[in-house]
């Protein structure tokens, strides 16, 4: 199938759409190498789910399961409380790549006020608190659906989580990814100094964690996939996160 979710200028304009369709305002909040980064915000954002896709760019099925699910919900999308950030990394999104136009890999950067889209990022949330924050992600070794969750409330939300996906795509069956050991797909770790010295800086979701989101979830499709299941399944899973913040 010949697709276009590596064309970032595609993708824009399909958000454009997106927004004119809900009265909101694509907004341009930083600049990366000869590309402008975008968010889009809603009137009902306070205490709703931040939504993020695309900071690693040979990850084309979550800014792909993004605008499809923003697609889908056009109409009403201004009634829900939303904030997002429809791909982060526009260079590595064109060139298939996971860094960004310097070679960074940007969610290994969000200490650092030397990385424009990360500081952008940061400055444009100031104050900000979420129910959720919800990073969408690819994983070209996933043998299934898996994710990283944070939270700080009573119980965690990640098995319940993928159990709804998962007849769209099976649960990750590895009991080992990178430095991680998830039980039936969930990885919940503390982020310690040993962690950030094995990552070499801090992740978007460690960030959102810490200063704005009582709970965050990485969510990883495999990317070996075929596409059209990848965005079901990214789709599905922003629907489902979507009913647990609205309660
Ligand atoms: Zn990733």
């Amino acid at each position: 199938m010949i697709h276009r979710a590596h064309d970032y200028a595609h993708v824009i304009r399909r958000w454009r759409v997106v927004a004119r369709r809900a009265g909101l305002k694509l907004e341009p909040f930083a600049e990366a190498g000869d590309f402008e980064v975008f968010t889009l915000k809603t009137p009902a954002s306070e205490l709703g789910l931040y939504i993020s896709a695309g900071i690693h760019g040979d990850e084309a099925g979550a800014t792909e399961g993004l605008i499809a699910w923003a697609e889908k919900h056009a109409q009403r999308l201004a009634r829900l409380p939303l904030t997002i950030f429809p791909c982060l990394n526009p260079w590595g999104l064109t060139q298939n790549m996971r860094v960004n136009e310097a070679g960074l890999d940007l969610n290994r950067a969000f200490d650092r006020d030397d990385v424009p889209v990360a500081r952008a990022l940061r400055e444009r949330i100031t104050g900000e608190k979420f129910a959720l924050a919800l990073l969408l992600h690819e994983d070209f070794d996933g043998q299934g659906i898996y994710l990283y969750e944070g939270f700080r409330a009573a119980s965690g939300w990640g098995e319940s989580l993928l159990d709804a996906v998962s007849p769209i795509i099976g649960i990750d069956p590895r009991t080992r990814i990178d430095l991680s050991r998830p039980k039936r797909g969930v990885v919940r770790r503390r982020f310690d100094a040993r962690h950030r010295a094995q990552l070499g800086g801090i992740p978007e979701a460690i960030f959102l964690h810490r200063e704005h989101a009582d709970r965050s979830i990485t969510f990883e499709t495999p990317s070996e996939l075929a596409l059209d299941r990848r965005v079901a399944a990214q789709v599905a899973m922003i629907e489902v996160c979507l009913a647990r913040v609205r309660g």
